[in-house]
């Protein structure tokens, strides 16, 4: 039975995402591994989707019954997260004020008007850009927020950095455990490793504790984007607990089956290096898959080289999981300016 059975679910996404093999970046890759991917970047209709809407869908019950009149929440100024709340808030008509920090060291000229914070304004979102720096944690500049929605007489629905430390933030991919064993059996083989970018914690942590109710969780294999790597581990060890207990699980998670590889965050959060915009490229050029310089670049290298590296071995089957976050590429044109 579902380890979810209990919890309300408000749909914002289409349902079970498509899983598909990547014949032509496997070839690339040498032909010894077989690379297929999980798209939960087209798992929506709402503003371009991505992994923040399964984790919402957990939320938004929540958030209704709250009474409350207005999604208040927080990330970098290309916050993908900061988007999918709006556009949450949009579709189920309440209003939504997003604090955007300066989390990364970045200057493209149309950084702070394209991509997804256009999106963000389009739909109608409060969005307020503040100076403070990168960190995943609880932040003064969104209890400031919240507050101000209060002196406004407003009831605000507070919704931390990523949906991550909120209580049911790792619900959703709880969830996306049970849907990938379901999706196995339709393909009649199993994957051998799945590969996640890990930043706020609540995607991977989730699918931990989903994957460890299948006896599996250390092969879900979380390459490191926030460059904070005992912050990040510490955040997923906290959801994976507390998940863990609110689910049911029945055992405690092992440190073993957290596995975070941080090699590939350099040179800093929301920064590609040169070997990223490779990564980048050859997705893009082998199978149109289009990654991100923030997270699914980074992913995405670690996976690549990961395989180059004889990390897995031969015959084995990864699933690359892909989160969504290509409208942030947007604010990254001078990168790409030649291709
Ligand atoms: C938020 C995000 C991540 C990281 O997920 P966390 O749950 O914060 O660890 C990865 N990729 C994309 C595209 C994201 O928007």
């Amino acid at each position: 039975m579902s380890l979810l059975a209990k919890f309300e679910r408000y749909p914002l996404t289409y349902g079970p995402t498509p899983i598909e093999h990547l014949p032509r970046l496997t070839e690339a890759l040498g032909g010894n591994v077989q690379i297929y991917a999980k798209r939960d970047d087209c798992n929506s209709g709402l503003a371009m989707g991505g992994n923040k809407l399964r984790k919402l869908e957990y939320i938004v019950p929540d958030a209704i019954a709250s009474g409350a009149d207005t999604l208040v929440s927080i990330g970098g100024v290309q916050s993908n997260h900061t988007r999918m709340v709006a556009a949450t808030a949009a579709k189920i008509g309440m209003k939504c004020v997003v604090v955007q920090e300066k989390w990364v060291p970045h200057y493209d000229a149309v950084y702070d008007r394209v991509g997804n914070i256009l999106m963000t304004r389009l739909m109608g979102a409060d969005s307020r850009l503040v100076e403070d720096g990168f960190d995943i944690g609880i932040r003064q500049s969104w209890e400031n927020a919240i507050q101000s929605v209060r002196d406004a007489g407003g009831v605000p629905y507070a919704i931390p950095a990523g949906a991550s430390v909120h209580k049911y933030g790792a619900l959703g991919y709880i969830g996306f455990a049970e849907e990938v064993a379901e999706q196995e059996k339709a393909l009649g083989f199993t994957f051998d490793y799945i590969v996640v970018c890990v930043v706020t914690g609540s995607t991977q942590a989730g699918m931990i504790v989903g994957f460890a109710a299948q006896d599996r969780a250390q092969t879900v294999i979380g390459i490191d984007a926030s460059g904070t790597l005992d912050q990040t581990r510490a955040q997923v060890r906290q959801i994976v607990d507390n998940s863990a207990e609110l689910v049911g699980l029945g055992r405690k998670v092992r440190e073993d089956e957290i596995v975070i590889n941080p090699d590939y965050a350099y040179p800093a959060y929301g920064v590609p290096s040169e070997e990223t915009n490779d990564a980048i490229r050859l997705a893009a050029r082998t199978e149109a898959m289009i990654t991100d310089p923030v997270y699914e670049g980074k992913s995405m290298q670690g996976m690549i080289d990961l395989t180059r590296k004889g990390f897995f071995p031969d015959g084995s089957k990864v699933l690359y999981v892909h989160l969504g976050g290509a409208p942030a590429i947007n604010g990254y044109s001078y990168y790409y300016k030649e291709g």
